[in-house]
């Protein structure tokens, strides 16, 4: 169970939040309404989104109060507490793409990804997804993004975007390893640019560490974990997602969730 201490609690949090959107369409439940990009908690408290409520501004609408709020909210909670907790915690593609990464890597179907490219693109499409909604007057990425298709498909029973959810999870198992969440979503580059302030973070002990390497066959970011080995350090990156799979494999104990505070090695 070692292994999975966190993968479990992960995918529980991920499924009940699916389960309170689809109780919510299908039975009247007033608990979540709503999706990724803004959802109200019991009938009382606006959650927004950060990102998509910069597009919807970005594309010349005015967003209400409580929506900016909202995303006031969330965004202090990822930024202050947990970083890209988003990613591993809440998002539901992180349960596709976590399928292509574990599938890859079981049937051995590439050590090398067949295209190149630099995790950093996934920052210009941030900017460049601001300037489209600022061009055609509409949120661009709300458009396309593969979490709302994938809300859509299990909570209102929409199959016209599961297209788009296909060719992630094929473009991640046979094209490009951890193709989408590590180098191309925008909303995960959003949370990265601030993730690094947050005060849950990875902690590595360098004098438990025997380079096993473990970690890095397990992490969709593994160019974070470039201390281990090395140095007694927090993983300080804002592109952790803060998952916990390589606490989980590291058999030296090596790892551990810590707040930022901790200064004992
Ligand atoms: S990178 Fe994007 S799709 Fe992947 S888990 Fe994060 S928000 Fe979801
Ligand atoms: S460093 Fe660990 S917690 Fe961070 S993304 Fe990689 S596996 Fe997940």
């Amino acid at each position: 169970m070692r292994k999975y201490q966190y993968l479990i609690p992960r995918r529980i949090v991920q499924l009940s939040i699916l389960l309170l959107f689809v109780g919510g369409n299908y039975f009247g439940w007033e608990i979540v309404r709503g999706n990724y990009s803004s959802a109200i908690i019991a009938d009382v408290l606006n959650l927004s989104d950060p990102y998509a409520v910069m597009q919807i501004v970005a594309a010349g609408f005015l967003a209400s109060s409580s929506v900016l709020f909202g995303a006031l909210i969330v965004f202090l909670i990822y930024v202050i507490i947990g970083g890209r907790m988003f990613c591993s915690w809440v998002c539901p593609m992180n349960i596709v793409t976590d399928l292509a990464f574990r599938l890859r890597r079981t049937f051995k179907i590439e050590t090398e990804n067949k295209i190149n490219i630099s995790r950093s693109i996934r920052f210009y499409i941030l900017g460049l997804s601001l300037l489209v909604s600022v061009v055609f007057g509409m949120a661009a990425f709300e458009v396309i993004s593969p979490i709302s298709m994938l809300h859509r498909a299990i909570v209102f029973g929409s199959g016209s975007g599961l297209a788009i959810v296909a060719l992630v999870f094929l473009v991640d198992l046979f094209i490009l390893k951890a193709g989408w969440c590590g180098h191309i979503c925008p909303l995960g580059a959003f949370y990265s640019v601030f993730g690094k302030q947050a005060i849950i973070k990875v902690k590595h002990n360098h004098n438990n560490c025997t380079n096993c390497m473990a970690c890095f066959d397990v992490c969709i970011e593994e160019q974070v974990l470039s201390i281990v080995g090395k140095e007694s350090d927090f993983i300080r990156s804002g592109a952790c997602t803060n998952c916990g799979r390589c606490i989980e494999v590291c058999d030296d104990n090596a790892l551990k969730y810590a707040l930022k505070f901790d200064l004992k090695k």
